[in-house]
């Protein structure tokens, strides 16, 4: 599905990315792990088509396609869903307004038929209370004034909606309080499918206790210098990632 060969990124004429190698089929979920400033958030930007991020060399096949030549809109369009650290707001505009038209742009490019109204909020309602939020967030503007935690659950509603083929979630756990952690989880774990991928990018290891992951890739100065299955993180969550990056210096 996504297959990622010795790619270079730089932001600002630093080098960011230095070789990183990932593959990921359908039905996979992979953790990317990785201390602080290793290029985890970078390499979601690149994946999501950030003009900042210079892509120098490599390649990104997405799907049979060459991602790095897609635009934002078709990579979205293509069914390649972002989340991130720190959800955009967009005052003025109404939740339900940005989540339908989201919702049928994907569904014409697919070629399937657009929702009216009322499927779309048939739909959109069930999903909210799966995810635990009132409807009164469907009238306000997208992100204005929600709190961290109503941010994250209505970016978990995003994602089920669109119903990507591919999510990538970075960081999407960083300062969450635990409900709002399984919120984050359920969302992602009812996602779940052999026809769908999933990359989970976090620093810590405790949101993997809630999706258990398939892979767990350790990103240490810009490429993946560990992989491993689950056991993985845990072993990260107690020795730290000092050792992994010492032994990738040292050649093992
Ligand atoms: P991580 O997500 O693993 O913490 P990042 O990808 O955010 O790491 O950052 C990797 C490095 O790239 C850091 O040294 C960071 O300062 C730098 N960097 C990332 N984005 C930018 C940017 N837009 N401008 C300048 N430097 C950046
Ligand atoms: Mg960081
Ligand atoms: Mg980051």
């Amino acid at each position: 599905m996504l297959s990622i060969k010795n790619l270079h990124a730089s932001v600002e004429e630093k080098s960011i990315l230095r070789g990183l190698n990932l593959e990921v089929n359908a039905g996979e979920v992979h953790a990317i792990m990785g201390p602080n400033g290793s290029g985890k958030s970078t390499l979601s930007q690149v994946l999501a088509g950030r003009e900042d991020y210079k892509i120098e060399s490599g390649e990104v096949d997405w799907m049979g396609q060459d991602l790095l030549s897609m635009s934002i809109e078709e990579r979205a369009r293509s069914g390649l869903f972002l989340a991130f650290q720190y959800p955009i707001e967009i005052p003025g505009v109404s939740n339900a307004y940005f989540l339908k038209a989201a919702v049928n742009a994907t569904r014409r490019h697919q070629g399937l038929p657009e929702l009216d109204a009322m499927d779309f909020l048939k739909k959109v309602k069930a999903e909210m209370k799966a995810v635990g939020m009132r409807e009164e967030f469907l009238y306000r503007s997208v992100n204005e004034g929600f709190s961290g935690g109503e941010k994250k659950r209505n970016e978990v509603l995003q994602m089920t909606l669109l119903e990507p083929k591919l999510a990538i979630l970075d960081e999407t756990d960083s300062g969450l309080d635990i409900d709002a952690l399984k919120v984050v989880a359920d969302g992602v774990n009812r996602l779940r499918s052999p026809e769908r991928a999933l990359i989970v990018i976090t620093h810590y290891q405790r949101l993997l206790d809630y999706i258990v992951p398939d892979f767990v890739h350790v990103l240490a100065g810009g490429r993946i210098v560990r992989s491993g299955g689950r056991e993985l993180a845990l072993e990260l969550e107690e020795r730290g990632y000092g050792w992994v990056t010492e032994e990738a210096a040292a050649g093992k």
